[in-house]
Formats: C-alpha cells, structure tokens, sequence
C-alpha cells in the first residue's frame, strides 16, 4: 500500500462502546476532518508529529469511554501499521527511562519471580532489552511494523513476533507481565485483545498500561487541538474507564497514577498545539541546537495503570 487510497477502498465501520457493548449511545464530541490522504502507513507510525487529523469522536452516555465512530475496517489498519516505520530512535534512551519507571511499579504486585514478559507493539524491542537488564528471563515481543523488527539488535530480534496481537500466538498461560505502552488506545477491539492477554497470564498475572489520560489538564485544555485526538486512537481512557473496562474482563486494577515522561526539548516541541509551519520553523531550530537534546520529565497527559488477572468474567460481549 503506497500513495493515498481509493474511495471504494476506504470500508468505515460502526464501533462500539468497549464498557457497554453497545453501537450509538453516544454524544458526538468532534466531527471527522479526515481525507482519503490520511490513510497512508506514514500517517500509522508510532510518534509521527501530530497533525490534528482525526474521525469523528463520540462520548459512551452511559458510561463516558470516549471513542473513534466509525472507523476504517481493522484488516486495513493492520496493512498500514506493518508498513508503518520506525523513526523515532533518538527518543529511544527517553522512552527507556519512562517505561522502566513503570516496571518498576510492576514488581511490588508479583507473586511470583520476575519471569516471562510480554510486551505488544515493541517497536524495535527496546523495551525487551531494558525488561531484561532489570531481571526478567523470558522476554517476548509482538510488533506489526516489519521495519521497526527489522532494526532490533540481533539477540532480540529472535524474541518479536512480527505480527498484529492475536490468539494463537504463544502458548496459554505462559507469561507473568503483559505490558502496553502507547498502544491500548491504537487496539480496535480493546475486549478482543484483554481476553487473549488473560488466556496468556500466568493466575494472578500482571498487566501494564501506559496511554493517554482523557481527565489530564491538557485535554481538557485544549480538546479537539490535542494531539490524543488522533486517526491512531480508536479508544481514548481515563482511569475510571480503563478500570471499569478491565473489571468486566477479568482484571482487577492494583495501581493507577500520572505518568511523568521524560523526553528531549525537540520531541516535546513536535507536541505543542501550533500551526504547522511555526511548528516546523521551532522544530528546525530545535534539530540545529544542542537545546532540543536536553531531556526534561512532565507530566503529559499519560495514565499507568497496573492490573491483576483475576479470572472472573462479568461481561461477554456478544458478537
Ligand atoms: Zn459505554
């Protein structure tokens, strides 16, 4: 897939609320302001700059989740994120540094030894690395992009499945941690994927999340000019969203909080609400000063949440 789509190509399908298991039922928060251009694999690539193009976006009325309606067929967003690439690799020491926090938060939850981890979207496995140089034995990734698999280092590479997330793909309760970084709110069937990550946990296993938060300041601030209001984002969570949805799947939260990320002066700078040629010209200015490498830890409108795979099922969603 190269270029811009066709059209006839383009299938828009109705989503769900994930809580309720219902279509409609929603409150229409913004219109879609895509075009047919938005659908390339550059558009699908983890941390591209944000360019405010998004679908339309609802509100759940009974239970507020927030998400993408309607939105394009998942089997076209599984092409677009293996042909997506990967390029964010200055970020890579940064992003080291925020995850591993977040694991760290993981390890007081274990009841058993810090064995196997699984993480899904790996990118280039640089989060496997860090998993293992913090003590985990057994580390699995599971990474769409063939680029981003293609530039992992060669004892890791072994380790990525290339491959959109779904059942079959290890054996059943086989892992201790499941970890998520940046991709639950990318995932078109949020109770698909929980479901296989409770099948592949270990009893009493642990899951990791780390996405946007929809109650941080800066959504709230700046709404439709965030750049969480994204064609990427298919579900956008807060806490108490994320919880109810994990509570119904068989998922117990432990732990939640505000996630502070540390990232370079220049990333930052890809994020801010301007127009696109200001943005442009500091970014610019950015890459030619030692400045834009300076790495700074905000709070930027990221949640963690760590939860227990419980096993008891309050909701079945039926096809
Ligand atoms: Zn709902």
């Amino acid at each position: 897939m190269t270029g811009a789509i066709l059209e006839s190509d383009l299938q828009l399908r109705p989503t769900r609320c994930a809580i309720c298991g219902i279509e409609g039922g929603a409150t229409e928060l913004y219109q879609a302001n895509f075009t047919l251009n938005a659908f390339t694999p550059e558009v699908f690539s983890a941390r591209r700059i944000p360019d405010r193009v998004h679908y339309r976006m609802v509100r759940c009325d009974t239970c507020s989740l927030i998400r993408s309606d309607p939105v394009a067929d998942a089997q076209m967003l599984a092409q677009l994120y293996a042909q997506s690439s990967f390029d964010y690799d200055s970020e890579v020491s940064n992003l080291k540094r925020t995850y591993g926090r977040y694991l760290s938060r993981v390890t007081p939850h274990l009841q058993s030894s810090k064995r196997s981890l699984l993480e899904i979207g790996c990118g280039n496995g640089f989060f496997l690395e860090e998993a293992v140089s913090r003590g985990y034995k057994e580390v699995w990734g599971v990474e769409p992009s063939a680029a981003a698999v293609k530039l992992a280092r060669p004892e890791i590479r072994d380790r990525i499945v290339c491959d959109v997330m779904h059942a079959g793909l290890f054996e059943p309760e086989f892992f201790d941690v499941i970890c998520l970084f940046q991709v639950f709110d990318h995932i078109p069937d949020p109770v698909a994927l929980l479901d296989s990550c409770r099948r592949l946990l270990k009893p009493h296993g642990l899951m990791l999340f780390l996405n946007h938060n929809v109650d941080s300041l800066s959504f709230r601030l700046l709404g439709s000019r965030s750049p969480i209001v994204d064609i990427e984002h298919t579900y956008l969570y807060s806490p108490r969203t994320l919880t109810d949805l994990l509570g119904r799947h068989g998922f117990t939260a432990c732990e939640d909080g505000t996630v502070l990320n540390s990232y370079s002066l220049r990333y930052l700078s890809q994020l801010l609400p301007a127009p696109k040629q200001i943005k442009g010209m500091i970014l610019d200015a950015m890459r030619r000063s030692a400045l834009g490498r300076v790495s700074l830890s905000v709070p930027l409108g990221n949640l963690y949440l760590v939860a227990r795979k419980t096993g008891r099922v309050r909701q079945v969603v039926e096809e």
